[in-house]
């Protein structure tokens, strides 16, 4: 009898109790928007900012609507505008290049290496190009942060960081999000906590913050934020920025603050399946996996790895061999967007150029999901059934 996996790639842990009961406080309150509070009362948004900073060690934070939210309040706190060219990645989601034309500027992407970080070298040629680089730390995968905060720095460049698939994660000590100028985060349900859809933003820079609070409908009751800059900074920027509505409420805030204090132990269970998984693939013929850096501390709440070289029907083959065992796997490289893959040549409103070794890669990446509802027996089965599909794909004519 042949394996076959039942889980679901998309059913994440319940909201823990706790969680639950401190969202029926705020209902039974009444009081959901994040400026109504009572007397003497600091708001689940404003503790939740607080201790987002604390967790990350940034000076300020900022929840807002969605993680997209933030990437774009992020460019636009930068003064970036339209017409302005911004350096990203070639390998993100849609979201990424998405925030970067709702504020009429034009991508310039950089390519992806077989390590599914941001390519150091093609960054370094096209360096000149742009005053901002939006960092997508896609699928939790990190760079030599070093090397890449010496090149932006040595050009001028500020960096945004999209820490979507890094809440948890740190290259050599510093979490990520701590390297660029601000560091974007989002709590939508398929990331490391969920409340649905939201998201944060973190900053050191008090101009920069000050109007990126400005910028998220503060009106003028910012001095209600705890872990925002003083009320004195926002004189300078308050008449002049813009209330671009993407606030954060209490409801979503009570279930993420019970959340982010049991986010270590989640990203050690996230880390616990994925190595299974990868222990799992390591050695089979034709499949590469993809190695992380020492120094990268991640979160493996998604495992990649690559059939690289293979022709696209062989690809194709896997996925529906994998899918018919009940083993669901996307493929970057796939000529259609799908689901919630796309290339940066799909994204006709961010228009790009042809990338050949970044196509080379994105053609063989496949994807899978490793949801905390998965156990480990579960992990390893997952492996058992890619390695015997792969196996079998690769060996035939
Ligand atoms: C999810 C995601 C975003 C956007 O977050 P939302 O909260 O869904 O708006 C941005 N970048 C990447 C890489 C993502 O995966």
């Amino acid at each position: 009898m042949q394996e076959v996996f039942t889980g679901s790639f998309t059913q994440q842990e319940p909201i823990p109790e706790d969680a639950i009961a401190a969202a029926v406080a705020v209902m039974r309150g009444g009081r959901l928007h994040r400026y109504n509070v009572a007397e003497g009362e600091a708001g689940e948004v404003a503790l939740l900012e607080q201790e987002f900073a604390a967790f990350t060690g940034a000076k300020y934070a900022l929840a807002v609507a969605s993680g997209g939210y933030a990437l774009g309040c992020a460019l636009r706190a930068l003064g970036v505008g339209h017409g302005d060219a911004v350096l990203t990645n070639a390998f993100t989601l849609a979201p990424v290049p998405g925030a970067i034309a709702a504020v009429g500027a034009v991508p310039v992407y950089v390519g992806v290496t077989e390590g599914l970080v941001i390519d150091l070298d093609d960054l370094e040629a096209k360096a000149d190009r742009a005053d901002v680089l939006m960092l997508s730390h896609m699928r939790g995968h990190l760079c030599d942060m070093d090397r890449l905060m010496a090149i932006c720095d040595a050009h001028g460049i500020q960096v945004v960081e999209d820490c979507a698939h890094t809440m948890g994660a740190d290259w050599r000590g510093v979490p990520s999000g701590r390297h660029g100028v601000i560091g974007c985060y989002s709590t939508q349900t398929y990331k490391h906590i969920n409340s649905g859809e939201g998201g944060f933003l973190i900053c050191d820079d008090a101009d920069v913050m000050a109007r990126a609070v400005m910028l998220s409908g503060s009106y003028m009751l910012y001095d209600r934020h705890l872990a925002a800059p003083a009320p004195e900074v926002f004189e300078a920027v308050k008449y002049d920025t813009p209330n671009v509505s993407g606030r954060m409420d209490h409801l979503r805030a009570a279930i993420l603050r019970v959340q982010l204090r049991s986010l270590p132990d989640q990203v050690a269970e996230w880390n616990a399946r994925y190595r299974v998984v990868e222990a799992g693939l390591r050695d089979t013929a034709g499949l590469t996996v993809v190695e992380r850096a020492d120094g990268e501390g991640y979160v493996g709440s998604s495992i990649q790895f690559l059939l690289l070289d293979w022709p696209p029907e062989k690809v194709q083959s896997v996925l529906t061999r994998c899918a018919a065992r009940g083993v669901e796997l996307k493929w970057f490289g796939g000529a259609e967007p799908a689901g919630f893959t796309s290339r940066y040549d799909s994204w006709r409103y961010a228009p790009s150029t042809a990338m050949p070794a970044t196509d080379r890669i994105l053609a063989g990446l496949l994807d899978m999901r490793l949801p905390l509802t998965f156990s480990l027996d579960d992990c390893a089965l997952l492996a058992r059934i890619i390695r015997a599909e792969v196996a079998a794909v690769y060996q035939s004519a």
